[in-house]
């Protein structure tokens, strides 16, 4: 790539500083409108940014002497996945965390960063898990992943969603203050410590609880969980901190709680009646369906414990009539797939992470909303903390992938990892043809 490279003259170089590269291509999905036909993206490799995109007839005149590094099929902005967790857990019962040694689950999810990088994610929310402790050894270049937005651990009520229900609590609570990210936190001082602690960890949005879960043992995924002022405590306290609070949510009473305290994003809404969508769009909130996990879970019961797959029966069909219902009432929705475990026979591993572009049509997107849903409204479920990234724009970070197929007349496409075929990261190309991720 060096020798494509070109530095343009000082008088020449106004609206960035260094190197410019040019990339052109058939088809330009900016991520949030129209496509472009015959486009071009110009980025600067010192700043990381994008300072063109568009057509290749608008190029301004200062970017014109650029020799073109190289022309593909389709640029669009790096995916996001807005739900996701790094446990480095290989088994579908999350109670096996507690015996996992975090070097052990930091090994596995090198693995599962990478895999994301390379399906095309270049910016992952992670809702629950390591990732926080990631985020410094990928920024460092020491493994090559996605940006992290992490929430550090997702806070539960005791015996709440969050909580590992037949481990005894003395071992949660000693595993937790030995750096297990989970969180438990009853009343409201709790609760605010509870967000204090995660920002501490590093978090950059704030993850709650407001219902009970599939995966838990002993709750209903129906319950409310969390009192109306514990909720409003984390909220208030997130805020503070310029922080957006997300709120694992099936049923429709902890749904509307979260909404009324200032929960900005709905993770999996699978108990969406007409009240809670009006209250979402009403409050700007954001639906992230998270489909890939419950469609996959259905497929695979052998890796799922029975009672969770007794329940994941009847959510995973009101999830669905929920996320068509808010596709058709205009609710803004992002895509999150819940990816959380590293074992290959799972049938849940990072990396597939594309398959949620289909899910999102299947449920009543066009192509063309999906690819916003997964790209553009990425950075908005992060609120104050989000970067400008997931569209082709200039000023914003240069993570944009190449496709060998036209996503928009097949969205499939971004789940075939081998037809995403370029990933550049902050201006780094970090995968091409003959130039796998690497760590090397
Ligand atoms: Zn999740």
């Amino acid at each position: 790539m060096t020798k494509n490279r070109v530095t343009l003259p000082a008088a020449q170089a106004t609206s960035f500083d260094g190197d410019a590269v040019r990339v052109d291509t058939d088809l330009l999905v900016p991520g949030r409108g129209e496509p472009t036909k015959d486009g071009t993206l110009v980025y600067s490799t010192k700043t990381g940014k994008i300072v063109y995109a568009g057509s290749q007839s608008s190029l301004p005149a200062m970017y014109a002497t650029l020799a073109i590094s190289i022309k593909v099929p389709v640029l669009m902005p790096g995916l996001w996945d807005c739900h996701v967790h790094f446990f480095g857990e290989a088994d579908g019962n999350l109670e096996r965390l507690v015996q996992l040694a975090p070097a052990l689950a930091g090994m596995r999810a090198a693995r599962d960063v990478a895999a994301t990088l390379n399906a095309g994610y270049t910016s992952v929310r992670e809702v629950g898990g390591y990732g926080v402790d990631f985020v410094k050894a990928i920024d460092e270049g020491w493994m090559p992943g996605p940006h992290i937005y992490g929430a550090g651990a997702a806070i539960s009520q005791t015996a709440g969603h969050g909580d590992l229900h037949g481990i005894p609590l003395e071992m949660m609570h000693h595993q937790i203050n030995h750096g297990l990210p989970f969180c438990l936190a009853d009343g409201v001082e709790g609760a605010i410590k509870a967000v204090r602690t995660q920002i501490r960890r590093g978090a950059k949005v704030i993850k709650i609880c407001s219902t009970g879960g599939v995966m838990s043992k002993i709750d209903s995924p129906q319950a409310a969980q969390f009192t109306k002022s514990e909720i409003e405590a984390m909220v208030e306290e997130a805020t503070r901190t310029n922080m957006l609070v997300a709120a694992h949510a099936h049923g429709t009473e902890g749904i509307i709680a979260a909404l009324k305290a200032g929960v900005k994003t709905i993770e999996h809404g699978s108990y969406l009646t007409k009240e809670a969508i009006d209250l979402m769009i009403e409050k700007d909130a954001i639906l992230v369906a998270t489909r890939l996990i419950q469609v996959n879970g259905l497929r695979n019961p052998q890796n799922m414990p029975e009672g969770s797959y007794k329940k994941l029966l009847v959510v995973e069909q009101e999830n669905k009539k929920s996320y068509e219902a808010a596709i058709k009432a205009g609710v803004k929705c992002a895509l999150g797939t819940d990816l959380g475990l590293s074992s290959v026979a799972s049938h849940f591993i990072h990396g597939m992470n594309g398959e949620e572009f289909g899910f999102a049509v299947e449920a009543g997107m066009s192509p063309l909303q999906a690819i916003e849903a997964g790209t553009a409204n990425g950075p908005d479920t992060l609120g104050p903390q989000a970067p400008l990234s997931g569209q082709l724009k200039e000023g914003y970070d240069a993570d944009f992938i190449a496709l060998s197929e036209d996503p928009v007349k097949n969205i499939g496409v971004l789940a075939e990892v081998e037809k995403v075929t370029h990933v550049w990261k902050g201006g780094k190309l970090m995968k091409a043809p003959g130039k796998p991720l690497s760590i090397f």
